[in-house]
């Protein structure tokens, strides 16, 4: 199976539909069993909305926006659906 470490360093391209049938299916399978990954591609496809054209590298300032995206996201994400 997928390791959460594979599946983090896969996310970019996941969330940008670049991946194999194959590699995208190992994703959905980690992430029906494993809470941590599931949140966190939720909060990569967050940031992804948030910034969309924002593939280089941050300013201060825009890490900062995506902290405080992140946090007030966080508690409502957690809820159950
Ligand atoms: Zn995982």
């Amino acid at each position: 199976m997928l390791k959460c470490r594979e599946l983090v360093g896969k996310a970019d391209q996941y969330l940008d539909g670049e991946l194999l049938l194959r590699e995208r299916l190992a994703i959905r399978v980690h992430i029906l069993m494993c809470h941590h990954c599931r949140r966190y591609l939720r909060q990569m496809g967050a940031l992804l909305r948030a910034f969309p054209h924002r593939h280089d590298s941050a300013s201060d300032e825009e890490v900062c926006a995506v902290m405080e995206h992140l946090q007030q996201h966080a508690d409502k994400q957690d809820e159950p659906a």
